[in-house]
């Protein structure tokens, strides 16, 4: 394979009619790729969650570009523009405030109605904190679970838990810094002899992993209050250490 960078000129412009769905950093800057600037430079109009947000993205790398909001709650008016626009033949790049598009965020909607019209879709990967977290965890990346969100209410989310004890593989989760030691209490009832591994605030300058049982997790919480974006990563049902040699209190 060869290691050359393409240059401007043995590029290929961007597809017309293309819905590129661009991934952005999720913490650090330095993530964005270099792919994903050229089509952000060269795309048509940039479909934003938040434009306020994504315009400083845009504009810390120099980059005007028209944009439109696309947000949970109009993600079905405005996925019938930017199927009007991508029949038009325009380029448009979906972007949301961080990371993947459509992994916990909007996007599943306006690629499915895509797909169906007969558009073409392409991915410009890069950022996700899921992959982020699961591949540095050092738990099993062969098979894993994702479940994005919990729901908001106590019996649901219990449910929901309950109904993944057999997974053999590792789960993983999204967790509102609020609902974090509510989540652990959960994982202790849940999964008291597992690893969970919290994978804090990646890509950032207090980027963390913390490892350890529920039950020592919930202690190390007792003595620090942790902040931040967290993913949550449980061992698998066959993944239970019979020495759980995890120190909780160390940082790694
Ligand atoms: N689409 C995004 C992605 O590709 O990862 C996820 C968006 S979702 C609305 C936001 C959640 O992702 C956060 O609540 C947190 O659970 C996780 N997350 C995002 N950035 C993170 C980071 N830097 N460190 C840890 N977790 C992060």
């Amino acid at each position: 394979m060869s290691a050359d960078l393409p240059t401007a000129k043995t590029l290929p412009p961007l597809t017309p009619g293309t819905l590129y769905l661009v991934a952005t950093p999720i913490g650090n800057l330095e993530d964005i790729s270099l792919r994903a600037l050229r089509v952000l430079r060269e795309c048509d109009v940039v479909a934003a969650e938040d434009t306020r947000r994504t315009g400083q993205l845009l504009k810390h790398f120099e980059i005007s570009k028209p944009m439109l909001s696309y947000f949970q709650f109009n993600e079905a008016k405005r996925s019938e523009e930017i199927l009007e626009r991508l029949k038009h033949g325009e380029k448009v790049a979906l972007v949301t405030d961080a990371g993947t598009p459509g992994i916990s965020d909007p996007g599943e909607r306006v690629v499915r109605a895509a797909v169906a019209a007969g558009l073409r879709v392409e991915s410009v990967p890069g950022p996700c904190a899921l992959v982020a977290a699961l591949t540095a965890s050092g738990l099993p990346t062969g098979e894993f679970h994702f479940i994005g969100f919990l729901p908001h209410k106590s019996g649901q989310r219990r449910k929901q838990l309950e109904a993944l004890k057999e997974f053999a593989g590792t789960l993983a989760l999204y967790e509102s810094p609020y609902r974090i030691e509510k989540l652990l209490g959960e994982l202790y009832e849940v999964f008291p002899d597992r690893t969970i591994v919290l994978a804090r605030e990646l890509t950032k300058k207090f980027e963390e992993f913390l490892r350890g049982t529920p039950g020592e997790l919930i202690a190390l919480v007792a003595k620090r209050s942790l902040k931040g974006e967290f993913v949550v990563l449980v061992s698998g049902e066959e993944d239970v250490p019979t020495d759980n040699a995890d120190n909780a209190d160390e940082t790694r």
